[in-house]
C-alpha cells in the first residue's frame, strides 16, 4: 500500500484502499495531479475567458485546450463502469475516489468528459442505443467532439412522476413530430450542445400509463425549437452550458431517432437510475473538502483577529471544525458504500444505497459549505470566494435528478413493509415470555400491544 500514502489517498478509507486495483491506484493519483496543477490554478483564467465581450455562452478556449490534454492523458470517460466494452476499466467504487477529486473544483469533470448530464446520456446510449445510433450518436461523446443535453422536466406538470410528461410526440410517416414546453437540459445558445435525449408522450390513451412515453434523440439544429431563457439557478446563470426553457413547435425528427421503440420510455428511465445518480454526491464531498479547507485557511488568518484572537481560537469555531469533519467523513462513506453496493449487486438492488447517498450528502454539503461561510463573515458570500457558488451546487442536488423527498418517500414506503416481519418476531418474544411467566409463576402481561396471542 506504499504508493497510496500521498495527498490523492489521504481520505480513502481503508475498507476502500484494499479494493482498489493497480489500474485505480494510478488513476486516482493521475486525477489528483491534473485537477492540482492544471484546474485549481486555471479557475481565474476559466472566469476571466467567459467575461468577454460576447463569449458567456461559448466553451472556453482553456476548457477545449483541457479536455484534449486530459484525453491524451487517458483521463476520459473515467465514469463509465467497467462492465461496459466501452469503459476505459475502473469499478463504481473506483470512480468515486476520482469524482471526489474532480468536485474540487466545479467544472474538473468537464475537461474529464465526466460532466453531468453527458455521463447518464453516455450511459443510457451505450446501453440502449442499436449499433448504428452508437455510431452517430454516442461516439462523439465518447470522443468529446460533442455534448448533449437531457430533457424531460416540463412546467405544467409535476415531473417528479414522469408518468404525467405532456410533450407531444405524434408519428407522421417516417417522422415524429414533437410539441410542448420543456425545462432544464443545458442551453442551446452552446454551440457545443449538440443534441437532447427528450421524453416525450407518445401513445396518451394507452391503458398502461407506464407504456405511453418514448424517449428520442433531437438534434439542436432541428427547425422548431426555441429557447425562451436561460434558467438561473440561485441567480447564477451556470455559463457556458447553463440550463433553459424551450418551446418545441412542430419539430421533426427521423424515426430512426427513437431509442429502443415507442412507449419504452421507462425502460429506458429505470436503466438510468444507476452510477450517474450519485456522480453529483460523489463530487459533493470533494466540494465539501475544498470549501472546509478554505474555511481552515480563514481560521488561521492572522490579519483577522477579532478580540485579538484568531478564528481558530474561539471555542464555537473549534467546535465547527470538527463537526464539519466528521459530517464530511461520515458522508463519504454513504457515497462509497452506494458505489461499492452497485458493483457487488448491481443497481437495482443498489436502490437503497443509492437514495440514501441522495437524499443525505447533499444536505450535509449545504450545511458545511455554509458553516465554511459563516466562519469567513461577509467575503464568504462574495466573489471572494467560491463558496456561494458551492452552496448552489449542493442545494440544486437536491433536486436535480429527482427531488430529495420523493426518495425518502420512496425508502420510507419500503420500511414500513418491513413492519410485518417485525411484529412477527415480536409476537414470538411474546410467545416464549409468556411461557416464561408460566414457569416462573409470574404474571403475564402483555407488552407494545403485541400480544402471543396475535
Ligand atoms: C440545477 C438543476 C438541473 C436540472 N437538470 C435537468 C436536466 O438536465 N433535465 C431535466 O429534464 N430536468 C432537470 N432538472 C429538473 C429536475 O429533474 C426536476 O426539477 C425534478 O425532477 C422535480 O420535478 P419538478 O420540478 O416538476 O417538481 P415536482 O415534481 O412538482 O415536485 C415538487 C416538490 O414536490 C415534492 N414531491 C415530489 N414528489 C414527492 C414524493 N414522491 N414524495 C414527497 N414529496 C414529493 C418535493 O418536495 C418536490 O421538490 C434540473 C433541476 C435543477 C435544479
Amino acid at each position: 500500500m506504499s504508493e497510496m500514502e500521498g495527498p490523492a489517498f489521504q481520505r480513502i478509507p481503508p475498507w476502500v484502499k484494499a479494493k482498489l486495483s493497480p489500474k485505480a491506484i494510478e488513476t486516482i493519483q493521475k486525477v489528483h495531479d491534473w485537477v492540482e496543477t492544471e484546474c485549481i490554478p486555471a479557475e481565474p483564467i476559466m472566469k476571466a475567458q467567459l467575461a468577454e465581450q460576447g463569449k458567456r455562452w461559448t466553451t472556453q478556449p482553456l476548457m477545449h485546450e483541457l479536455r484534449q490534454k486530459a484525453k491524451a492523458q487517458g483521463l476520459f470517460n473515467l465514469f463509465l463502469p467497467n462492465h461496459f466494452k466501452e469503459s476505459p476499466g475502473l469499478t463504481n467504487l473506483e470512480y468515486a475516489c476520482c469524482a471526489e477529486i474532480m468536485g474540487r473544483v466545479y467544472w474538473a469533470q468537464q475537461t474529464m468528459n465526466c460532466h453531468a448530464p453527458e455521463t447518464g446520456n453516455i450511459e443510457l446510449l451505450a446501453k440502449y442505443c442499436t449499433p448504428e445510433q452508437k455510431k452517430k450518436w454516442l461516439q462523439p461523446l465518447l470522443d468529446g467532439t460533442a455534448s448533449s443535453a437531457y430533457s424531460m422536466t416540463e412546467p405544467d406538470v409535476a415531473s417528479s412522476d414522469a408518468t404525467q410528461i405532456g410533450c407531444r410526440i405524434t408519428r407522421e410517416g417516417n417522422e415524429y413530430v414533437i410539441n410542448g414546453r420543456k425545462l432544464y437540459g443545458n442551453c442551446i445558445w452552446n454551440s457545443e450542445n449538440k443534441f437532447y435525449i427528450l421524453m416525450g408522450c407518445s401513445d396518451p390513451e394507452n391503458p398502461n400509463k407506464w407504456r405511453r412515453h418514448s424517449t428520442v434523440i433531437v438534434p439542436t439544429d432541428t427547425p422548431g425549437i426555441t429557447q425562451v431563457r436561460n434558467l438561473t439557478i440561485m441567480g447564477f446563470d451556470h455559463a457556458p452550458e447553463g440550463h433553459g426553457e424551450y418551446i418545441y413547435k412542430n419539430v421533426r425528427i427521423p424515426v430512426e431517432n427513437i431509442i429502443l421503440g415507442e412507449g419504452r420510455a421507462f425502460e429506458i428511465a429505470q436503466g438510468r437510475l444507476g452510477p450517474g445518480r450519485i456522480h453529483h454526491c460523489m463530487r459533493l464531498i470533494g466540494q465539501c473538502e475544498r470549501a472546509y479547507e478554505l474555511a481552515l485557511i480563514r481560521s488561521i488568518d492572522t490579519r483577522k483577529t477579532p478580540r485579538g484572537k484568531l478564528i481558530s481560537a474561539f471555542d464555537s469555531n473549534i467546535e465547527r471544525i470538527a463537526q464539519m469533519r466528521l459530517e464530511i467523513d461520515a458522508a463519504r462513506l454513504v457515497v462509497l458504500n452506494a458505489a461499492d453496493t452497485m458493483d457487488i449487486h448491481g443497481n437495482k438492488a443498489g436502490r437503497y444505497a443509492i437514495a440514501q447517498s441522495k437524499i443525505l450528502v447533499p444536505i450535509m454539503a449545504t450545511r458545511v459549505i455554509d458553516e465554511c461561510m459563516q466562519m469567513y463573515g461577509g467575503q464568504g458570500l462574495t466573489q471572494h470566494t467560491p463558496l456561494p457558488e458551492m452552496w448552489t451546487y449542493a442545494r440544486f442536488v437536491r433536486v436535480a435528478d429527482g427531488p430529495d423527498a420523493a426518495h425518502r418517500h420512496q425508502v420510507g414506503r419500503d420500511e414500513i413493509k418491513t413492519a410485518e416481519g417485525f411484529k412477527k418476531r415480536n409476537v414470538e418474544y411474546q410467545r416464549k415470555y409468556k411461557e416464561l411467566a408460566k414457569k416462573y409463576g409470574k404474571e403475564y402481561e402483555t407488552f407494545w400491544g403485541v400480544s402471543a396471542d396475535v
